[in-house]
C-alpha cells in the first residue's frame, strides 16, 4: 500500500489539507460513482472538455472518500476530516502517480500498441501465461491517458509479470504513457491505414508509438508490414538499441511462418525457429487471429516456454468479447451476460454497470469460480463477498467448488441471501425451484462452467427479428456533439417515441449516467414510466394534455406551454395542488407554425407569468424548422433574429433568468452562435447526421437483423408474393425472410426498391411486403440457406438509404420498428 506522503512526492503535489498524512491509498479513483474501497481511495478530480470532475467531489466525499487530488482551491470546511492535495495538472499527477507505482517493481512488463488487435493479443497473453506467471493486466481496453495509468495501478507485489496497452490519438501523447508502462518487451501489433486525426501521416503515427518502447529490451512485430518494418529499422539505427523479434509469411524473420492451413473455424501454423519447425492450431480461421496469435507466439518463446508449452495454451485460446449484453429475460427481469474474463478487476466493472439498472430494486448475481492467480481462494472470496455486499445486491448464487467450499465468506453479510451449487449442472437441475421476477441478474461465469446455458434459460426466446442497440456508439456520438458545444452549454436529449425507436429506459439511463443535463419526452406516459424506473432528471414533456397535469406533477415532469388555453389549465392544477416555483418551458413561435406562442402575446403572455407565481419558466425555447439546410439559413437568422427578441422581452420582465434554447442536432453543428444556454439533441444521438457537415463521425447506433424462413427456387415465368405480379425471364432462387410491415418494414421498400444483406451481399426485395414476411433474390449469393442472418439496417447499410428508397426519412424509419421487435443492448468498450 503506498501512504499519502509518498503519492504527494510522487506528483509534486502540497497538501492543502492535511489530516493525516499516513493514511494509506489503495485505489485511485476518477469516477466518484464507482468507487470500491472509499476509506482507502483517492479521488481525482480530473477536467476534460467535457466534464469537470470537481463538481463530484462533494458525492465522492458522501459515498466516505477522504482523500483527494484537486487543481483548484475546494472548501475544506465541506470535506470535515479529508486530506486534500493541490496540484496544477490532476490529469498529469495520475499518471505521476502510475509511473512513481511503477517503479517500485522490478518485473518484466510487456507494453502492447498499434492500430488493431492490442486488446486481443494482450488477453491471450494472460491466458497463454497466467498459468505460469500471477500476472497484472489492463481491464478491458484500457489503454488512454487516464487508463493507463488507473491499470498500471493495480500492479501488486505478488505479480510476476505486467501487460499493458497503450493507445494514442495525437503525438505527444506516448511519451506520457511510456514512462508509466516502462515495457521490458514490448508488441506493435499492426498500422491501420485509416487517416487519423492530429497525425500527418502514417509514418509520423508509427513513430509516434515507437516512444512507447524507448527503454524496452525486446520489440515484437511483423516483418511483412512494409511501412511498419521500415520505421522500426530506422528507429533501431538511429535512436536505440533494442532487440528485434520478428516474424514473417514471406521472409526471413526470427520466427518464420512457413505454412497456414485453415481448416474451418481452426487454423494450423506451422512455423520455423532456430532452425526447428514446430506447429500450433489455433481454434479460429480469420486472418486477424493468426495474426494476433503470432504475436503472442513470439512473446512466448521470448519468456522462455517451450513448443510444447505454446502449442497446448494456443489450442485452448479463447475469443475476447468485450462485450457486456443487456438481455430482456424471463418474468420481466434483466439479464447482463458478461462474457468477459472471470477475475476480480472484471468483476467491478461488471457490478457497476449492473448497479445502474435501477429500473429493478432487486439485484442478483449469479457468479462461478474464478480462475485467478495469485491470490488464496479464501482472501479472493471475502474480497468478492465484500464487493457484492457494498453493491447493496440481495442475491448471489456461487456455482463451483471452490465457492461452494467458501462459502461463510457470503454468510456473514445478513442482508445478502446467498445460495451455493457445487457445479452449472446442479444449478440447471434445481433451476425451476428458484424464482427470478422482476430483477436485475448479473450472470459471470468463466468458460469452463458454460454458463450460455444457464443464460438460455434466463432469456426469453429470441424471436428471429432483433435490434441490436450499440450503447457505446450512442455515447460516442453524444461526446461528438458535446465537442461541439462551448462549456458551459447544457445539453438536453430528445428521447420521444421510445427514443427514436431505441427503447426510452436504457437509452434515457445511460444518458442519466453520462452527465445529460435534461429528459424530453413527447408526452406524460413516457416521463412517468422513466420515473418510475429511477430516472431522476429533469425531463420535460412536449405535448401534454391537460388531462394529465396531475399526474405530471405527482410525477415531478414538466410541461411546455405553448399557449393561453395549457397554460391556464397548469394555472388551476397548480393551485389546486398548492405546489411552489414549479417549473414549466415556454415555447415561442418563431415561424415553424406548429406550436408556440407569437409575438403579440408577450405582453399578455408576461402579465399572466407574473400573476401566478406559483410557476417558475425553467427555460424558453423555440424550434428552426429548417436548421439543416444551407438554402435556408436565411430563414434560419429570422427565426433567430424573432426568438432573440421574443425571448429578451420575456427575460427582461421574469424575476429569475430561465434557460433559453433553440438548436437541434442539425443546428448545433450548423449554427454554432445559436446555442444559447442549452441545446436539444435528437437524431444526431441515434447517430444519423442531418446536417451531412460531420463527415462520418457519427456511428449509427441501431442494427436490425432478421433470418432467412425459407429459400425456393422460382422458374422463369413464375410469379411471386401477392397479386401474382413479380414475374420475371429467367430461374430465379429467392428467400423469405422474417420481417414485413407490421415489423415496421414499409411497404414502399417492396418490388426491388430496396435490399437487404445477405452474407455481405445486396439481395432485391421481389414482389410486395406482407404483414409479417417479405421476399428477397438471392439467385447470385448460392450460399445463402435457411436460418442465415439477414442485415436489413445497420452500418453496412444506413437507414437513411432506407429513407430514400421510402421516400421518407430517416425518423419515420426508425420510429416505425414495431415494439414486437426484440431489443439488446449492446455495451461494447
Ligand atoms: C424532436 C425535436 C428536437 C430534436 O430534433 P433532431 O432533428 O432530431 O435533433 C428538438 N426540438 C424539438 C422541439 C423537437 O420536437
Amino acid at each position: 500500500m503506498n501512504k499519502i506522503a509518498q503519492i504527494v512526492k510522487w506528483c509534486n503535489g502540497a497538501l492543502a489539507v492535511d489530516v493525516d498524512i499516513n493514511a494509506e491509498i489503495d485505489e485511485l479513483a476518477t469516477d466518484s460513482r464507482n468507487i470500491e474501497h472509499p476509506e482507502t481511495a483517492l479521488f481525482i478530480a480530473i477536467k476534460t472538455n467535457l466534464r469537470d470532475g470537481h463538481l463530484y467531489i462533494a458525492d465522492a466525499y458522501v459515498a466516505g472518500v477522504r482523500n483527494f487530488l484537486v487543481s483548484r482551491h475546494v472548501e475544506a470546511g465541506e470535506l470535515q476530516g479529508a486530506n486534500i492535495i493541490l496540484v496544477k495538472d490532476t490529469l498529469l499527477a495520475l499518471q505521476q502517480i502510475a509511473a512513481g507505482h511503477r517503479k517500485q517493481y522490478k518485473l518484466p512488463v510487456i507494453g502492447i500498441t498499434g492500430s488493431n488487435g492490442k486488446t486481443v493479443v494482450k488477453e491471450w497473453l494472460y491466458q497463454l501465461l497466467g498459468g505460469r506467471f500471477s500476472i497484472a493486466r489492463s481491464p478491458k481496453s484500457y489503454n488512454s491517458q487516464v487508463g493507463v495509468p488507473l491499470s498500471v495501478w493495480l500492479m501488486e507485489p505478488e505479480h510476476q509479470l505486467g501487460i499493458f496497452e497503450a493507445g494514442i490519438s495525437q503525438p505527444g501523447e506516448m511519451e506520457q504513457l511510456e514512462k508509466i508502462i516502462a515495457p521490458t518487451i514490448g508488441v506493435f501489433t499492426n498500422i491501420g491505414e485509416a487517416h487519423s486525426e492530429g497525425f500527418l501521416n502514417i509514418r509520423q503515427k508509427i513513430n509516434e508509438k515507437l516512444i512507447l518502447f524507448r527503454h524496452a529490451q525486446h520489440l515484437v512485430y511483423c516483418h511483412d508490414h512494409a511501412q511498419l518494418n521500415e520505421c522500426i529499422v530506422n528507429y533501431v539505427h538511429h535512436v536505440q538499441d533494442v532487440k528485434l523479434f520478428s516474424w514473417s509469411a514471406k521472409q526471413d524473420a526470427d520466427l518464420r511462418v512457413t505454412k497456414i492451413n485453415k481448416q474451418g473455424n481452426k487454423t494450423q501454423i506451422t512455423a520455423s525457429y532456430k532452425g526447428e519447425e514446430a506447429t500450433v492450431t489455433i481454434p479460429f480461421g480469420d486472418g486477424a487471429s493468426v495474426e494476433n496469435a503470432m504475436h503472442c507466439w513470439c512473446v512466448a518463446l521470448l519468456l522462455g516456454l517451450s513448443q510444447a508449452e505454446i502449442a497446448e495454451g494456443m489450442m485452448s485460446l479463447q475469443s475476447v468479447s468485450m462485450r457486456l449484453e443487456l438481455r430482456h429475460g424471463l418474468n420481466d427481469c434483466t439479464v447482463i451476460n458478461d462474457a468477459y474474463n472471470s477475475d476480480l478487476t472484471s468483476l467491478q466493472l461488471a457490478l457497476g454497470y449492473l448497479d445502474q439498472q435501477k429500473q429493478h430494486l432487486m439485484h442478483t448475481v449469479i457468479m462461478s469460480d474464478m480462475l485467478q492467480m495469485g491470490k488464496a481462494d479464501i482472501d479472493l472470496y471475502e474480497e468478492v463477498a465484500a464487493q457484492i455486499s457494498r453493491r447493496g445486491i440481495q442475491r448471489f448464487i456461487g456455482i463451483g467448488p471452490a465457492l461452494y467450499k467458501n462459502k461463510a465468506a457470503f454468510r456473514k453479510y445478513k442482508k445478502l441471501r446467498s445460495i451455493f451449487f457445487r457445479s452449472t449442472e446442479d444449478f440447471l437441475k434445481n433451476f425451476h425451484q428458484l424464482t427470478f421476477n422482476k430483477e436485475a441478474i448479473l450472470l459471470k461465469g468463466a468458460r469452463v462452467f458454460a454458463f450460455e446455458k444457464i443464460g438460455l434459460l434466463l432469456e426469453q426466446q429470441v424471436h428471429q427479428t432483433v435490434m441490436s442497440i450499440n450503447l457505446a456508439a450512442l455515447k460516442q456520438n453524444l461526446d461528438v456533439f458535446r465537442a461541439e458545444l462551448s462549456p458551459g452549454v447544457k445539453t438536453m436529449a430528445m428521447v420521444k417515441a421510445f427514443a427514436y425507436g431505441s427503447g426510452s429506459y436504457e437509452i434515457a439511463s445511460l444518458l442519466q449516467h453520462a452527465g445529460i443535463d435534461y429528459l424530453t419526452v413527447a408526452y406524460t406516459d413516457e416521463g412517468i414510466s422513466l420515473r418510475k424506473s429511477g430516472i431522476t432528471l429533469p425531463i420535460m414533456v412536449m405535448s401534454p394534455d391537460a388531462s394529465s397535469f396531475d399526474r405530471m406533477i405527482a410525477w415531478n415532469l414538466e410541461p411546455e406551454i405553448f399557449n393561453f388555453r395549457s397554460l391556464g389549465m397548469f394555472v388551476q392544477i397548480a393551485q389546486t395542488l398548492q405546489v411552489k416555483n414549479y417549473p414549466v418551458h415556454i415555447k415561442l413561435d418563431t415561424g415553424m407554425h406548429r406550436l408556440g406562442f407569437e409575438a403579440h402575446d408577450m405582453e399578455q403572455l408576461i402579465t399572466l407569468l407574473k400573476d401566478n407565481p406559483m410557476l417558475q419558466v425553467a427555460s424558453i425555447f423555440s424550434h428552426l424548422s429548417a436548421s439543416e439546410d444551407p438554402k435556408e439559413d436565411d430563414f434560419t437568422a429570422l427565426q433567430a433574429k424573432r426568438f432573440d427578441d421574443m425571448s429578451s422581452q420575456l427575460m427582461r420582465e421574469l424575476p429569475n433568468s430561465p434557460l433559453r434554447h433553440l438548436c437541434n442536432s442539425a443546428a448545433i453543428v450548423r449554427h454554432h452562435s445559436l446555442h444559447y444556454d442549452m441545446v436539444r439533441l435528437g437524431l444526431g444521438l441515434y447517430g444519423v447526421d442531418g446536417s451531412h457537415s460531420l463527415e462520418g463521425k457519427l456511428q449509427q447506433i441501431s442494427t436490425l437483423k432478421t433470418m432467412i424462413a425459407q429459400v425456393r427456387d422460382v422458374p422463369a415465368g413464375d410469379s411471386v408474393g401477392y397479386g401474382h405480379k413479380a414475374m420475371a425471364d429467367h430461374d430465379r432462387r429467392i428467400a423469405v425472410i422474417c420481417i414485413g410491415y407490421a415489423d415496421g418494414y414499409l411497404r414502399d421498400l417492396g418490388n426491388g426498391n430496396a435490399y437487404v444483406l445477405i452474407h455481405g451481399q445486396q439481395a432485391r426485395t421481389i414482389g410486395s411486403i406482407c404483414m409479417d414476411m417479405c421476399m428477397v433474390d438471392i439467385t447470385n449469393i448460392p450460399e445463402a440457406k435457411e436460418g442465415d442472418e439477414v442485415t436489413v439496417f445497420g452500418n453496412d447499410l444506413p437507414v437513411t438509404l432506407l429513407g430514400q428508397w421510402a421516400n421518407t426519412i430517416s425518423y419515420e424509419i426508425m420510429t416505425s420498428i414495431s415494439q414486437r421487435v426484440k431489443r439488446v443492448y449492446i455495451n461494447e468498450e
